[in-house]
């Protein structure tokens, strides 16, 4: 596991040329130079370099971080802001009486006994396991905690694979981890990342497959942690492009108005217009920055309330532009903070496999 200290030479990489500034959508709300990249860099090398000490300041604007990846992208040192944020929160909290209580609430035994209850109780309304022969496509569904808790998903699943079998293995899997990283800690994510990488080599599969964006993000970047985990990247895919390219179709009787939230860790979305061109009375309306964040990010919006309401409603200011009856989304997470924002209001947050579940026939 890399340190803090580590990480010396990524930090001291930064050129402050503040071009992540552009595309931070903190930034955007609140042009204040420590919440993008280039200010977090400032204080990160002045702590690295002995000049500061991490303070209770430092690590309010390490928490002020969405960890959507888009400065990253547009860096040209291609500095990944967010492997250093969590290295830097590990440093902060480990001898810290709140680091220490909540990796209590994060250990294996209680994270995973909450889950288990949840999964429990849900298991009363879940469907049967569909059929499937052998010529069907193995998967590994990683289903993520939202889904083992709720029962939804697993209901829209059944009935979209009713006529396209394929065998669905859930191994033993537990957080992806991204809890973890963002509280700084290291230690289980990489407890997580060990075990989830040892029981998907315990199958033969087809598809790794997650319909949650940022269970999806987070297992990509397993390789970055463990060596030999680079198998993982091969084919793992999502919900969405399975349906894409098996060219499902879908009819509905009504007439729909639909519009699409990308998840900002939703690397790839071409799926989603090639499933709509599939729907038969559903009009796609694209919303004007459809890609931008929701606002929600987990703990960042207890974190950082504000900054998060400002994100969401103007994300639901043009969703509601659109008039659509139903905004699809592929991430749980992306749907709390959508729920919150559409709260009263005429359209639906829906996620894609339940919305396409509706649909009066699925060829
Ligand atoms: S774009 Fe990259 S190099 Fe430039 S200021 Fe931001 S983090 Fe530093
Ligand atoms: S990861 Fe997103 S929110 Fe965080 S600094 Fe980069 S662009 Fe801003």
């Amino acid at each position: 596991m890399k340190e803090f200290k580590d990480y010396k030479p990524e930090i001291n990489k930064c050129s402050k040329c503040g071009l992540c500034e552009s595309v931070c959508p903190l930034f955007k709300i609140n042009p204040n130079d420590c919440v993008a990249s280039k200010g977090k860099f400032l204080m990160l090398g002045g702590v690295i370099n002995g000049d500061l000490k991490f303070s209770q300041t430092i690590n309010k604007y390490l928490d002020m971080c969405l960890k959507c990846g888009k400065c990253k992208s547009f860096c040209p040192g291609g500095i990944d802001i967010c492997e250093i944020l969590a290295a830097a929160k590990y440093e902060y909290m480990k001898n810290r009486l709140s680091g220490k209580i909540i990796n209590f609430l994060q250990s294996r035994p209680v994270f995973n006994r909450i889950i288990k209850t949840g999964e429990v109780l849900s298991g009363l309304f879940r469907p049967k396991k569909g059929c499937a022969d052998t010529s069907s496509p193995v998967v590994v569904y990683f289903k993520g905690c939202v889904n083992k808790v709720f029962p939804k998903t697993d209901k829209a699943l059944a009935r979209l694979l009713k006529h396209h079998p394929v065998k669905i293995i859930e191994p033993d899997f537990e957080c992806c981890g991204l809890p973890f990283m963002t509280e700084g800690n290291l230690e289980r994510f990489m407890q997580v990342c060990k075990h989830n990488t040892e029981e998907l080599r315990k199958y033969k599969y087809d598809y790794l497959i997650t319909d949650c964006a940022s269970c999806a993000d987070t297992i990509a970047s397993y390789p970055k942690y463990m060596e030999n985990a680079g198998f993982l990247l091969k084919n793992g895919i999502n919900w969405g492009d399975f349906i894409a390219d098996e060219n499902m179709k879908f009819k509905f009787k009504k007439h729909l108005k639909v519009t699409f939230h990308k998840p900002c860790h939703l690397e790839n979305d071409e799926f989603f217009e090639k499933i709509m061109n599939n729907c038969e009375n559903i009009e796609y309306v694209k919303m004007e920055d459809y890609d931008a964040c929701c606002g929600f990010a987990g703990s960042f919006a207890l974190k950082n309330a504000g900054i998060s309401a400002g994100l969401i409603s103007q994300k639901a200011e043009n969703i509601e532009k659109t008039g659509a009856d139903y905004v699809i989304t592929t991430c749980p997470a992306c749907i709390i903070g959508l729920k919150l924002g559409l709260a009263g209001k005429k359209t639906k947050v829906i996620s894609l496999l339940e919305f396409l579940a509706m649909a009066d026939k699925i060829i």
